[in-house]
């Protein structure tokens, strides 16, 4: 989500006239896009404003704006603690950007924090934004925002507000105008993209409105695997048929889903839509149901295996993908064993894995007690990277010797002689580059020729000048 606000601030800029500068050092504006997610967001801050006063210094007319939820919820103690910030700017006010930066220039520091129960919805999702893509194949698409959930780890609820839904037709619509610009695959973004929708009928009923007489919202037009007919809000499982079956959209990905809510017609409709890729990130963040219930994730770690197992069934070659927390307050050693056997019996492609660190204003961060010492997290954490290096070496050693469909990002960020592209499965494989190079976004065929924990590597077998749906590549022989 931050990452997509920040493309959508660098258009902005763009389309107001500025160009990327080489560095910091000689940027006319530097834009701060903060994510108060991020471990230690505020210290990282303030570290660099305090760099980037001393180059304001020596180049006053620089300018310099905060960005993102960490300005959301700090306003006006960024200005206070931050001298030499010209903007700091909320999550919904990205599209005034370059303005703002205008009126600081000529009256002073501004501060302007859009609260979201004042937003109309057009301002809410403002997607007609111009945009600045680091691929121009792949687009982020935000389809919800903020989140109902209590996670007593995570911050975002408090940062974000509560969950809103794009509007289904929206969503459709800014794919659909995507594609008409060369983009090939789409990212679905919300924090739990399985409850889409919901927040849609209870507005309605709550100003007595009932959802099932509203066109837009239940008609057969967002139809799709989750059952004929009409129903009282279109599920996430409709969006994704709906969006897979945009003309010139060759791939769709979503993040991320919350395995409570992880719905039989999601997954129905990852098997059933071509253009979905065979990758469900499902976040685990532990494998204890002591652990799950005081995190409040509310599932257990068997409902969690049984969903996955579900998804695994239904959709041939699925790569899953998790987040694990090590170190919540009050982990056992009983409690991280059983983490390690859930990690084991899953065999992940990979895992983020995360020491616990509080996050202010968070429940867990209130239970000082209960934290786990930093040398015994050390531990757990070296020895769940074993486990879960292990299953990802042997998931991709799995697929050396077969064809494998790449889209192209462009030369390796650690090599630049090599080439790098990402498969369905969202893996990372790295190539030699044919003669003259290949474009970012083109679509080939590679054979894998070797495995590592963390990426594939292959060799390029075709180009594919006439790209299809979900092209079902045969495993080669031998
Ligand atoms: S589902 Fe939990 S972890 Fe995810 S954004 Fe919501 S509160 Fe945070």
């Amino acid at each position: 989500m931050n990452e997509h606000d920040s493309e959508r601030i660098a258009g902005v800029l763009e389309a107001d006239g500025l160009v990327p500068a080489n560095g910091v050092a000689e940027a006319d504006v530097v834009v701060l896009n903060t994510c108060c997610i991020r471990e230690n967001a505020d210290n990282k801050l303030y570290g660099h404003l305090g760099h980037l006063r001393s180059l304001k210094q020596a180049r006053p007319g620089m300018q310099i704006a905060v960005a993102g939820c960490l300005a959301q919820k700090d306003r006006d103690l960024i200005v206070e603690r931050g001298p030499g910030v010209d903007v700091v700017l909320g999550t919904h006010n990205v599209g005034r950007v370059a303005s703002l930066l205008r009126v600081a220039a000529e009256s002073g520091p501004v501060v302007e924090i859009w609260e979201e129960a004042a937003l109309e919805e057009g301002e809410l999702f403002p997607s007609a934004l111009p945009v600045r893509r680091e691929l121009g194949h792949a687009a982020w698409v935000t389809i919800q925002i903020g989140c109902d959930n209590s996670c007593a780890f995570c911050i975002v609820p408090a940062v974000r507000g509560a969950e809103r839904s794009k509007p289904f037709g929206e969503v459709v619509g800014e794919v659909s105008q995507l594609a008409a610009g060369g983009v090939t695959e789409v990212c679905l973004l919300g924090q739990n993209v399985n409850s889409y929708g919901r927040d849609l009928t209870t507005a309605l009923r709550s100003v007595g409105r009932d959802p099932a007489s509203e066109e837009w919202l239940a008609g057969p037009a967002w139809s799709g695997p989750g059952g004929a007919g009409r129903r009282a809000r279109p599920l996430f499982a409709d969006l994704l048929a709906a969006v897979g079956a945009v003309a010139g959209i060759r791939r769709v990905r979503y993040t991320s889903p919350h395995p409570k809510d992880l719905r039989p017609e999601t997954i129905e409709a990852m098997a059933a839509t071509a253009a979905v890729c065979e990758h469900l990130h499902l976040p685990l963040q532990s494998g204890s149901d002591r652990v799950l219930a005081s995190m409040h994730r509310g599932y257990t770690a068997a409902r969690y295996l049984e969903r996955m197992a579900a998804a695994r069934a239904a959709v041939a070659d699925l790569a899953v993908t998790t987040d694990i927390i090590v170190g919540f307050p009050g982990e056992t050693e009983d409690d991280f064993d059983q983490t390690l056997a859930v990690v084991a019996e899953a065999a992940y492609d990979s895992a983020y894995t995360f020491i616990y660190s509080p996050r202010p204003g968070t429940e867990a961060a209130a239970r000082e007690a209960s934290f786990v010492a930093s040398e015994t997290v050390a531990d757990r954490f070296a020895r769940l990277k074993v486990v879960v290096d292990r299953s990802a070496l042997a998931r991709h050693r799995a697929r050396v010797g077969r064809l494998e469909e790449i889209v192209v990002e462009g030369p390796s960020k650690r090599d630049p002689g090599v080439l790098s592209g990402r498969t369905r499965q969202n893996k990372v494989v790295h190539l030699p580059p044919p003669p003259g190079g290949l474009r970012a976004g083109t679509y080939a065929t590679v054979t894998v020729t070797a495995a590592a924990p963390h990426h594939l590597s292959g060799s390029l077998v075709s180009v594919d000048a006439s790209p299809t749906h979900k092209t079902r590549i045969p495993v080669a022989s031998g």
